[in-house]
């Protein structure tokens, strides 16, 4: 629709419209929408300049008008006939009001929404009726319309050319013309005729007088003979026309006598009638009017003694305010008068307005502009921008705010947002939406997710703006397919939920105003899964929202007390009023806590899970179900599971449980630590735990099953003993994560492992950054210490909260640390080795809960444990006080990758290889004195980069062979004694030397002061400044400059000197990599034939993330099946070899944080994969009608009579 205009500017329009000049000016002042202000533009006139400013006067006669004072009323018609004493231009201005019950409230002072008319124009009167030369001077009426809905009120405008044309004054009051006709009077009447010629007033006082007298008729002068004296010298033949259009009618008359007379006959107007109506006594009187115009005009003199009366008319700018309810004085800013002669800035117009309406009124103005124009409402908001800032008013600019908040978008953004998509904003109104959207598409194809981002933000510009919700949809995601929603995750097809919800909390926190977006992406990605745990996820799942505890489930149904027992059914029947995903979850949990401690009574599942898998039950693994981001534990879980020792052990623990009584206690030690009766109990309530799960991981009907809170909770229990608690005096573990206790533990992230690997693992010093620690710092732990956690104290990761995520939270959420520094080191612990911390920790407990078979150096107490996990490791230490030997047990061994892609050799070579320690200058390494059956070998993948200040992510690939041989890292093997074992070793050294020597000059060669440059790079610029400078110093000598403002000239073969150095160290550069990886293959050569000492390749735990965090999984290798699979929380699948071990390319590949390998002897005995006993399910299930449709396929199918159906080509016919 077109815009439109409050009354004020309606009037102010009509006041300088002048149809004479509407064609050269190109539109209707009054009707046309004005045009649209480009202040880049040339600038347009509001009004013509030919233009006649209106000065109306009211024709009282044909006006109908309320009564003097009083306010316009409903019933009445109003009208303001008006008369321009300027152009002589007619105007009426009919206000009536249409008779629909619907509109019964009239805008005004009155009506707070709507305190002026918006009119809008609906249309011309007859507007057919007359075309071509001298259209614009005909009569026209237009009608409008009030926008306002309850508004009854249209008006209608009529614009009427002056009753005189040009021709008709030239006619009656040229010079020339009146001569002849004094002459022709003089010829007719001879001295009849009057003795002067008639003066340029006298024929429109004459006609003035008729006209007076027609109105008001009297006898004897209602008719004119020709021949009268007067008549004859002012009107001659050629005024015929005049007269006859004014309604004079001439006539011959026979006197008595019969002489024929010709008489003129004053016209004969009705009596005064309606102000309404249009008769020939308007005619008349508006006649009279412009004579009386036409006669004032005339200099003085030139009137003297002309009959006319002069007429005093009212000017009807106040009669039109008042019918059009637009004079109300309040709406005025004081200031500014009400004028016509000056212009407004165009934005008023376009709005609608006038220059002095208050902010109130430019506001409702923009209202009533943007509703009914809803196609401009960027330009409207554009204005009312501009015109907050011009006025400088508060009010305006607050409300501009807002609409902007709202969405409001203005013209300016609006065309940028079309020229983003390279469409000129000129062809807007002509441009499909889909060619908009199919712009967008392209655009998408080749820009980064960043400015996917802006292109997307622009698209719901233009959507707003063009009202299109196709477009709105477009931008809102340009996702619609699950294969799109997938791609935008930079996720493959096949990746399970929780890479999708992994990649939804990297992506939206890398940028965050993708989040609508993400949703939508997850949204689909949920629908097409049918993902509960999606949905979930995308209705609460947001880093903030805490996971649903136990305690939060009990008290979701009202339930006070969480140790009575609890009649289930009871539960879920109300469970069936209340809705949402949450209750039931809550459901579930205290469904879950309630079988745990009092068994199941139902005997029947309460939902049967369905299967995920279609093997057997008792010939597959049960998967784990993530209990809200506790992916690496699950994978801790399922490893430890499959070793059969370990997992026999749990099963009996009864028979091995620790006497916590304070004697049995005297002189056991874990992890070098005495123990506690707290400890041990905690401990113990872990292990049944960990057994009730075993159970039923063994007996589970189903193929999944849920891990409980409490484990999870007791497998990342940090201590119970208060006396060691309170030690970690920079980290205030209750307010730094608010985890609360779990029967009186302390419940913190995973413990780091408490031996020397506690050192290498977290960073224990801010000066030392983490990547550099591996065999340089820490040094061999030859003290017996107990209180070596203490020392740890400071590193003690930050709890995490109660179910760890696998994105760990952001640093907002954690406690504010003294510096940065701290923060990344807090970051980094609570980030790097979840599953090899929570795994140590879980050693810690079963140790804890179990009573020792022996006592192992320094106290600690030997058990199945260490017999299965940890190695008796020899440090030795070469310095100048001498030879010295250390040795400790270690349940795995911490590498790093050394930031490049390697294979597990070299890196272990490089960990147990000798290498400097500084601060005792001296050298060091490892041998295994006596190998664990089972290595763990874990990956640090998160490092402290010291320059960037953060920790990155080391994605590089470690290459693993399917069998390990240990031989190499051992003291002796069977075919080697130590003596030629260490002469291999030094052969090894020596090449490992040469490695480091030329890695630190590579670094150096690498590492300059200049972002993005090598050595090399420097010097070659440096070389190619220096000649530069040469050659402007010699163009200054000779154009005789005084040298002495430039630089000092360096001596000139400096440049080729740096130059072939840059040449040098580049070529250098290049052959480091290839001589690197050619020492480490000789490296790893040494010891080809050392292959005593065999160990499978058995777990790889996984991830893929980045520092931000990730999901774990784990590939564990079934010795008795001879297959791999893929654990990763509830679904397990076979996979292929290959697609254990080989790289992944892209942006975050996965990698392996931890691998296990068992002794090749004992991988039968030590493993065993699948350990089920599937419990029958039980006959009630059947009522169960899920159950009933699967039994349909077992049982009911052999009923059915096969050669009763015919089988057509594989089609079933009835
Ligand atoms: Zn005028
Ligand atoms: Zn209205």
């Amino acid at each position: 629709m077109a815009p439109g205009k409050t009354a004020p500017r309606l009037l102010q329009d009509l006041l300088t419209y002048d149809a004479r000049y509407e064609e050269r000016a190109g539109r209707n002042l009054l009707t046309s929408p004005p045009p649209q202000h480009d202040a880049k533009g040339p600038a347009v006139a509001a009004v013509p300049f030919r233009n006649c400013r209106h000065g109306l006067f009211t024709k009282i006669e044909q006006s109908q008008l309320p009564a003097v004072g009083a306010e316009p009323d409903r019933d009445t018609t109003y009208k303001v006939a008006a008369y321009c004493t300027k152009c002589r231009w007619h105007v009426d201005v009919v206000v009536g009001r249409r008779n629909e019950a619907a509109q019964n409230e009239a805008c005004g002072k009155a009506n707070p929404g709507y305190p002026l008319h918006h009119f809008l124009y609906e249309g011309e009167d007859n507007a057919s009726s007359t075309h071509g030369l001298g259209a614009q001077l005909r009569p026209r009426t237009y009608t409008f319309r009030c926008s306002a809905p309850a508004c009854p009120v249209d008006v209608r405008i009529s614009m009427k050319p002056p009753r005189f044309s040009d021709h008709d004054i030239e006619t009656l009051t040229n010079q020339a013309q009146l001569r002849r006709r004094w002459e022709a009077a003089k010829l007719l009447a001879g001295d009849r005729a009057d003795a002067n010629m008639a003066r340029r007033v006298d024929s429109l006082d004459y006609l003035n007088t008729y006209l007076s007298d027609s109105l008001k008729p009297t006898k004897g002068k209602a008719r004119i003979p020709l021949l009268n004296k007067k008549f004859l010298k002012a009107f001659g033949k050629d005024c015929d026309a005049v007269l006859i259009g004014l309604g004079f009618t001439s006539d011959t008359e026979e006197d008595n006598d019969g002489t024929v007379t010709q008489v003129w006959y004053l016209p004969k107007p009705e009596g005064p009638k309606s102000a309404l109506d249009s008769t020939l006594r308007n005619v008349i009187e508006d006649a009279r009017y412009e004579l009386n115009t036409l006669i004032l005009n005339m200099p003085e003199s030139e009137r003297e003694g002309c009959r006319h009366t002069p007429l005093y008319p009212t000017p009807s700018r106040g009669d039109i305010e008042r019918i059009l309810a637009c004079a109300d004085s309040d709406a005025k800013v004081k200031g500014r008068e009400t004028r016509n002669t000056e212009e407004d800035h165009p934005y008023y117009a376009s709005l609608g307005a006038v220059g002095d309406f208050d902010d109130a009124l430019i506001l409702f103005a923009f209202s009533r502009q943007g509703t009914v124009d809803i196609e401009n409402k960027a330009y409207y908001f554009e204005c009312l921008q501009d015109l907050a800032t011009g006025r400088e008013s508060e009010v305006l600019g607050t409300e501009v705010a807002m609409l902007a908040s709202q969405g409001f978008v203005s013209k300016r953004d609006t065309e940028r947002a079309y020229q983003y998509f390279s469409i000129d904003p000129v062809h807007a109104s002509v441009i499909s939406d889909e060619h908009i959207i199919g712009q967008f598409k392209a655009r998408l194809a080749d820009i980064s997710p960043l400015q996917a981002d802006e292109a997307r933000r622009q698209l719901r510009v233009l959507g707003d703006v063009r009202n299109s919700d196709s477009i709105r949809a477009e931008a809102s995601g340009a996702i619609e397919t699950y294969e799109q929603a997938m791609a935008w995750f930079d996720l493959d097809r096949g990746q399970p939920d929780d890479f999708v919800q992994t990649m939804f909390l990297v992506k939206t926190q890398d940028n965050p105003a993708c989040q609508e977006t993400a949703q939508k992406a997850l949204s689909i990605i949920a629908e097409t899964r049918e993902s509960d745990r999606l949905r979930r996820f995308l209705k609460f799942g947001s880093m903030t929202e805490p996971e649903m505890d136990l305690g939060d489930a009990y008290a979701a149904f009202q339930v006070q007390d969480r140790s009575a027992e609890l009649d289930l059914a009871v539960l879920r029947s109300g469970l069936l009023d209340q809705e949402g995903p949450r209750m039931q979850q809550a459901f579930n949990l205290i469904e879950q806590d309630q079988i745990q401690r009092f068994g199941d009574k139902s005997h029947e599942p309460s939902r049967p899970e369905p299967r995920r898998n279609n093997y057997p039950l008792e010939t597959w693994p049960v998967g784990l179900r993530n209990i809200g981001n506790t992916c690496y534990l699950n994978s801790v879980l399922q490893f430890l599971f499959t070793i059969k020792p370990l997992r026999e052990l749990i099963l009996n623990c009864e028979e091995h449980l620790q006497d916590p009584s304070p004697e049995a206690l005297k002189d056991k030690k874990v992890g070098r630590m005495a123990i506690t009766a707290e400890r041990v109990v905690t401990a113990q309530k872990f292990v049944r735990e960990l057994r009730a799960f075993y159970n039923r991981m063994i007996t589970a009907p189903t193929d999944t099953v849920q891990p409980a809170i409490d484990l999870a909770s007791l497998a990342l229990c940090r201590t119970d003993n208060p006396g060691e608690a309170p030690s970690s005096a920079n980290v205030d573990v209750a307010e730094s994560a608010g985890l609360g206790t779990i029967d009186g533990a302390a419940i913190s992230g995973p413990m780091l492992p408490p031996s020397d690997d506690a050192n290498r693992t977290a960073p224990a010093d801010p000066t030392t950054p983490a990547d550099s620690v591996m065999n340089d710092d820490g040094g061999p732990q030859s003290d017996d210490s107990p209180k070596i956690m203490e020392g740890n104290n400071d590193d003690v990761p930050p709890a995490p909260t109660r179910d760890p995520p696998p994105i760990p939270p952001r640093p907002e959420t954690k406690p504010a640390m003294a510096t940065k520094t701290k923060i990344g080191r807090i970051e980094e612990s609570a980030l790097q080795q979840d599953a090899a911390e929570v795994m140590s920790n879980i050693f810690d407990l079963i140790s804890c809960a179990m009573h020792g078979e022996g006592i192992l150096r320094e106290g600690e107490q030997d058990d199945a444990i260490k017999k299965l996990f940890y190695s008796d490791v020899t440090t030795v230490l070469e310095t100048a006080e001498g030879t010295q030997k250390n040795q400790e047990l270690r349940g795995n061994f911490m590498v790093t990758t050394g930031r490049r892609d390697r294979s597990l050799y070299a890196i272990l070579d490089e960990d147990f290889g000798k290498s400097d320690i500084e601060e005792e200058r001296g050298t060091r390494y490892d041998y295994i004195e006596r190998a664990a059956a089972i290595q763990i070998i874990n990956v640090k993948r998160i490092q402290y980069e010291k320059r960037q200040q953060q920790p990155v992510y080391d994605h590089s690939h470690i290459s693993l062979d399917k069998t390990l041989y240990m031989d190499r890292y051992l003291s002796k093997t069977p075919t080697l004694d130590e003596a030629q074992l260490l002469e291999l070793r030094q052969a090894q050294w020596s090449k490992q030397r040469e490695l480091r020597d030329l890695d630190a000059r590579r670094t150096k060669l690498q590492t300059t002061g200049i972002d993005g440059m090598n050595l090399p790079d420097c010097l070659e610029a440096t070389s190619e400044f220096i000649d530069d400078l040469l050659a402007e110093n010699i163009e200054q000598q000779e154009q005789q400059q005084a040298a002495q403002d430039s630089l000092p000239t360096p001596p000139p073969e400096l440049a080729d000197t740096l130059h072939d150095k840059a040449k040098h160290l580049a070529k250098d550069l290049e052959g480091m990599d290839s001589i690197m990886t050619t020492l480490e293959a000789e490296i790893e050569s040494v010891f080809r034939d050392c292959q005593d000492v065999p160990y499978r390749l058995h777990a790889v735990f996984t991830h893929r993330g980045d520092v931000k965090g990730g999901h774990y999984w784990i590939y564990i290798y079934d010795f008795q099946n001879n297959c791999w699979r893929w654990y990763n929380d509830d679904s397990i699948t076979p996979i292929v070899e290959s697609e254990v071990l080989d790289p992944e390319t892209g942006k975050r590949p996965k990698v392996s944080t931890g691998v296990v390998y068992i002794r090749a002897d004992l991988v039968e005995e030590l493993t065993e994969a699948v350990c089920r006993r599937p419990e029958p399910v039980e006959e009630e299930a059947h009522k169960d009608v899920e159950m009933q449709e699967a039994d349909d396929d077992d049982d009911q199918m052999p009923d059915l009579h096969w050669g009763d159906v015919q089988v057509i080509e594989g089609v079933e016919k009835e």
